[in-house]
């Protein structure tokens, strides 16, 4: 029986209706108590100072791009296996992305790589936890330290995700020990979401200060930073800002959906294990490799097709999963190609062989909480038919 499987999904239940539903009939549509009391909860799981809750996550790198200061004539170093966003933040700020490649095993940041092109022009380092696995990010501080650079974790794909830190404590992704700031996305297939919806994480009061602003216009009403006071009305403009808000029932959502975040990080690693036992035998595919270190939060399963062991090309395999109800889909198409960066910075293909060879066997099959048992089964089933139809004979 053939099933449909979108490669992630969110979930909503009738509490999360019954929470939007309530901040709806009260006078906090846009800006009310429900931002701060998700932005404590966020800060507080995550174990940073500060939280600032956005429209999306791009918008939170927008903002954390602004604060850390890169600006025209800086270079900021990023991964090409990420969402574009995560590079586009850097060109709003006017600074030059610049990619270093990836590990052939985490298809995260390779620090080596960074440290080949950070010099006297680097402002800052925008690491990506690809998939949910944290990055290498206790040697990307180390890196950072030496060249005194701002980093920026982006965590979209990786809330509620650990690592251990160096004395092999588990430290959780957003606690900002390593990073200046990270960041959060809470769009639909992300691990919880609030429609959409992002979030800056921060220790530092004086970047916290500047992404509020930056939040609302670039405006202030706090008096310990008006630079005069005209009375009561009086607010002042002190920086070239947005409207980024979030709003009052978009937090209430991500309240309720924030308390079950553990339970479905949980039965994305269960639906994981499956995937593991069901296809490590399988030599014509790649399952993910999670660091001893790392407690990845797996947004993503990402498997990779070994071209030179199977009959049919990625294309094929790709069609045929979707033709059989898996919503497949490719995580990332390498940033550096797309044609914008290739036109703009001078990029082509073949700059960053790694993340290239990655992108042309990698295919994330389905995973999100709501998957049952017999969805994950029939997952299983369509790989291993496939293979067993694509496998060269040996
Ligand atoms: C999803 C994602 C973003 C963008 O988040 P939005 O909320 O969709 O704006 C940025 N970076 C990475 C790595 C992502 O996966």
């Amino acid at each position: 029986m053939r099933k449909n499987l979108p490669y992630g999904r969110q979930w909503i239940d009738e509490s999360d209706i019954e929470c939007v539903g309530d901040v709806l009939k009260t006078d906090w549509i846009t800006q009310g108590p429900k931002i701060s009391e998700f932005e404590q909860m966020v800060a507080e799981y995550c174990g940073a100072k500060y939280a600032v809750a956005v429209s999306s996550g791009t918008a939170a790198l927008h903002i954390a791009v602004l604060s850390a200061g890169f600006s025209p004539g800086d270079e900021v170093i990023t991964t090409p296996n990420t969402f574009v966003s995560t590079a586009n933040s850097i060109v709003y700020s006017g600074a030059t992305p610049i990619f270093a490649d990836i590990k052939s095993d985490t298809y995260n940041i390779n620090p080596e790589e960074i440290k080949k092109r950070v010099n006297e022009r680097t402002g800052g380092l925008i690491p990506v936890d690809f998939s949910g696995q944290p990055c290498d990010i206790v040697e990307i501080k180390n890196i950072a330290e030496k060249y005194n650079l701002v980093i920026i974790e982006d965590g979209a794909q990786s809330l509620g995700a650990e690592y251990k830190d160096e004395n092999g404590e588990w430290e959780r992704v957003g606690s900002c020990k390593y990073s200046d700031m990270t960041i959060f996305s809470f769009h639909p297939v992300k691990h919880i979401t609030t429609g959409e919806g992002g979030m800056v994480l921060t220790n530092d009061n004086e970047l916290y200060q500047k992404l509020i602003m930056l939040r609302t216009h670039g405006v202030t009403k706090d008096k310990n930073l008006l630079k005069k006071d005209d009375g009561p009305w009086y607010f002042e403009m002190q920086m070239l800002g947005f409207n980024y808000r979030i709003t009052d029932f978009q937090c209430a959502l991500g309240i309720n959906q924030f308390k079950k975040l553990d339970k479905f990080i949980k039965r994305r690693r269960e639906v994981v294990e499956i995937y593991n036992d069901s296809f490590k035998e399988i030599k014509e595919i790649i399952i993910p490799y999670e660091k001893p270190d790392a407690k990845s939060s797996y947004h993503l399963y990402v498997i990779q097709f070994r071209e030179e062991r199977l009959k049919a090309r990625k294309r094929e395999i790709f069609e045929r999963l979707r033709s059989e109800g898996l919503g497949v889909n490719v995580h990332h198409i390498p940033v550096h190609i797309h044609p914008f960066y290739q036109e703009k910075y001078g990029y082509k293909e073949g700059d960053l062989p790694v993340a290239e060879e990655y992108y042309r066997g990698a295919i994330s099959l389905p995973l999100y909480p709501k998957m049952n048992d017999e969805d994950v089964k029939y997952v299983t089933k369509v790989i291993n038919d496939l293979i067993y139809k694509c496998k060269k004979s040996s």
